[in-house]
């Protein structure tokens, strides 16, 4: 067989908010289809029109934008395996069943719930199959003028694939290797239903899989017990051939505990679970988004690439370019990746870290603007610069920097109680004295002056410096106080001295 160029798909169903663990298998996806210079497809699965959210898909659009992660075709691009929504492929699908209806590889059955509910209770572990068919109501056991007249009648039917019994099915797993089934522990799956005259997702997404001419399905372990019959269904269609490489990712598991992580276990625990906060719709709940909550995009990729796979050494910052070329579906991990939510802070300080002054500044203006707070981005990069180091997330800024915009309203009472000593109102009126004369306020010169003075006047270096900065940020915080007072410019820095000295008292 030549080999096929790669085309892989992240075929998610508009069900609500896209999962952090969606978006990794996306990004998996990604990652593979760069690397093989292959094509990255969006296809979603709509037709289940019961779990339709509205905002769904959109939410996913959104999402991949915000992470810079394009596709190549499908919805919002386009491309010619079209159309890319499900739904809009009905009649593509009813020429495979009608197809497998006549070769005997699937049949009609009329059972209603109640018929099946009645063998369920007749029948312990009932399951349509082999062994059960026959005694229910089927074009396998009816005649086929029988069969004719109730769908004339207008009776609801489903259509089931007809799984021989006493089979091997193997299914060849890139990451869990060789997963061998006995066919005769699956049932019979509805492919098709008359009511919706729309198939199930077994057949489209095999159907479209073949059309779309996917090479490899990579998706989570949820979809690992799907894999025999889809199997079974390449093989019924007569597409063994051209069946794509599968590859089932692991888990992602709650940070305590090992369950599966669930949306709730995000705002239980304090962090997101969703790429972008999300509104439901139908409940009007509120679950918070990486992107609301101050996430670089960068960190985020970087933090769930390796949730399930590394690169084999211990290298953990990776660029996307990097990624791409280090991306290995044999390396992924089978059992469950436990999410560090405490690892995701870290990513993203990283990445703060990389980002330069002005970047930072470009994100941090936005926020102190809606604090009511005008500074030049100029200032505010030289902030970004000085304060970086020190935060997880630009928002952090705000608290760990606000000295820098505004003057401080009040004065850390531990820190007054233990550095403003009686003379200190004396000492700081000298020192705001002293500054106010220096033409030269760099804060290289600052720092000589002062502490020459207060070398020759043989004053207390600590008890200065304390009291300095407390009557300049308000806490005993913030970084080296000369590059705080050269940003502040002289004015502002005498203004808060002389003010600390009027209003603290003991
Ligand atoms: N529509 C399925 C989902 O929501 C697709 C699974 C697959 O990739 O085959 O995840």
């Amino acid at each position: 067989m030549p080999k096929r160029k790669v085309r892989v798909r992240f075929a998610p169903s508009p069900t609500g908010a896209l999962h952090i663990g969606g978006v990794r298998t996306a990004l998996y996806n990604y990652l593979f289809a760069r690397q093989h210079g292959g094509k990255f497809i969006l296809r979603i699965e709509d037709t289940d029109s019961t779990r339709f959210v509205p905002g769904a898909e959109e939410y996913i659009l959104e999402t991949f934008q915000w992470l810079g992660l394009s596709f190549d075709e499908g919805v919002g691009v386009g491309g010619d395996h079209g159309p890319y929504h499900q739904s809009e492929r009905r009649e593509i699908y009813k020429k495979y069943v009608d197809q497998l209806l006549q070769e005997g590889k699937a049949y009609i059955a009329f059972d209603t719930p109640e018929e099946l509910e009645a063998k369920r209770k007749e029948i312990s572990n009932f399951q349509y199959d082999a062994s059960t068919r026959m005694g229910m109501r089927n074009s396998l056991t009816l005649s086929a003028e029988e069969v004719k007249k109730l769908i004339a009648a207008g009776d609801q039917y489903v259509v089931r694939i007809k799984i021989a019994p006493g089979e091997e099915v193997v299914v060849n797993d890139i990451i869990r290797g060789e997963v061998t089934i006995h066919s005769s522990v699956l049932d019979d799956k509805v492919l098709y239903k008359s009511a919706d005259q729309l198939p199930t997702y077994h057949l489209a997404n095999i159907v479209d899989d073949h059309l779309m001419e996917i090479t490899h399905v990579i998706r989570g372990e949820e979809w690992l017990p799907s894999a025999p019959l889809h199997v079974l269904l390449y093989r019924a269609l007569g597409w063994e051939d051209t069946m794509p490489r599968f590859a089932h990712l692991p888990l992602l598991l709650k940070p305590d505990g090992n369950g599966k992580l669930s949306k709730r276990d995000g705002d239980r625990l304090g962090f997101p679970v969703f790429p972008l906060e999300w509104k439901d719709p139908k409940s009007g709940e509120t679950f918070s988004g990486y992107r609301e909550s101050g996430y670089l995009p960068e960190a985020v990729i970087n933090f769930l690439a390796l949730l399930g796979w590394n690169p084999g050494n211990d290298q953990e910052l990776l660029s996307l370019d990097e990624l791409i070329k280090l991306f290995d579906l044999a390396r992924c991990s089978r059992s469950g990746a436990k999410f560090d939510f405490e690892k995701g802070k870290w990513f993203n300080h990283q990445y703060i870290q990389q980002q330069s002054n002005e970047e930072i500044a470009s994100l941090f203006m936005p926020v102190l603007k809606e604090k009511g707070v005008e500074a030049p981005v100029e200032r505010v990069a030289t902030v970004a610069g000085l304060m970086k180091e020190r935060i997880n997330f630009i928002s952090e800024l705000l608290d760990a920097a606000s000295f820098f915009f505004v003057a401080p309203e009040s004065y850390d009472e531990k820190t007054v109680k233990k550095r403003w000593k009686e003379d200190t109102p004396e000492r700081l009126t000298e020192l705001a004295s002293l500054l106010e004369n220096l033409s030269d306020f760099s804060a290289e010169n600052q720092e000589k002056e002062v502490k020459g003075w207060i070398e020759a006047s043989g004053y207390y270096l600590g008890n200065i410096m304390n009291a300095f900065r407390l009557s300049v940020v308000g806490e005993p915080k913030g970084p080296h106080i000369f590059d705080i007072t050269a940003l502040l410019g002289k004015e502002e820095s005498v203004k808060r001295i002389r003010k600390a000295v009027e209003v603290i008292r003991k």
